[in-house]
């Protein structure tokens, strides 16, 4: 069976992000090129959707 390696572009630099086979949702995944972090949000068949995780903690500001 292949071993079939995911990855995500990134939205900021454009830099692959590989995303792990064990991946789970609420996963913090940094891109490799710009160290951006992202939160897995959603699995789906494969296919990882991602949100800056920077979004989620402004709205820890007070
Ligand atoms: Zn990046």
């Amino acid at each position: 069976m292949m071993n079939t390696q995911m990855q995500q572009e990134c939205e900021t630099c454009g830099g692959t992000i590989p995303i792990p086979q064990d991946v789970v949702i609420g996963e913090i995944l940094k891109c490799p090129d710009c160290g951006l972090e992202y939160e897995v949000k959603e699995i789906n068949g494969g296919i990882c959707n991602l949100e800056q995780a920077e979004n989620v903690k402004e709205d820890w500001g007070e």
